[in-house]
């Protein structure tokens, strides 16, 4: 449940407040998924760095 920042009222999935017309911020939950998606490209990034790593290793002998 959001709450209006401004004069807190309770929002059921408004986009501006029914009570004073303010603009409710919705980019929080956008914001979690789009930090998400980074940590798996790092993740990936990471995997990727230690199989070349280990294909370099492989390929000295
Ligand atoms: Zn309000």
């Amino acid at each position: 449940m959001n709450f209006c920042q401004n004069c807190g009222t309770k929002l059921a999935n408004a986009s501006t407040c029914p009570n004073c017309g303010a603009p409710v911020a919705t980019g929080s939950p956008q914001q979690a998924v789009a930090d998400r998606g980074s940590f798996g490209w790092a993740i990936l990034g990471f995997f990727i760095l230690l199989v070349g790593l280990i294909l370099f290793l492989a390929w000295r002998k």
